[in-house]
């Protein structure tokens, strides 16, 4: 993932230069796909600056996969609905008890 993203930030040329309201600013110079790429990670490296990058997340359900952003309190959130997802598993745990117990 680490080379991924490393590979994506050499394609893209992103610049980085300070603006005279002291802060600073940074975008990709290249182009097309790897400019877009390029652009992405900027969007991850400012979700990592603000603490939110740990609650994007991908879901746990084999059938699923999609990625959600995690509002749960404690940020233990495993699935991106509780109603779907969540649900789903934890019926099929309860199966898995029942069948265990019979
Ligand atoms: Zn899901």
């Amino acid at each position: 993932m680490l080379d991924v993203l490393n590979d994506a930030v050499e394609r893209a040329g992103i610049l980085l230069s300070f603006t005279p309201d002291r802060y600073w600013r940074a975008m990709a110079r290249a182009e097309g796909a790897d400019g877009a790429m390029g652009e992405l990670v900027l969007r991850v490296t400012e979700s990592m600056t603000a603490g939110t990058w740990p609650r994007l997340k991908v879901c746990v359900s084999d059938a699923c996969h999609w990625a959600f952003y995690d509002t749960s309190r404690a940020g233990t959130g495993k699935w991106c609905s509780m109603r779907v997802c969540g649900n789903r598993a934890k019926q099929e745990a309860w199966r898995d008890r029942r069948r265990t117990n019979e």
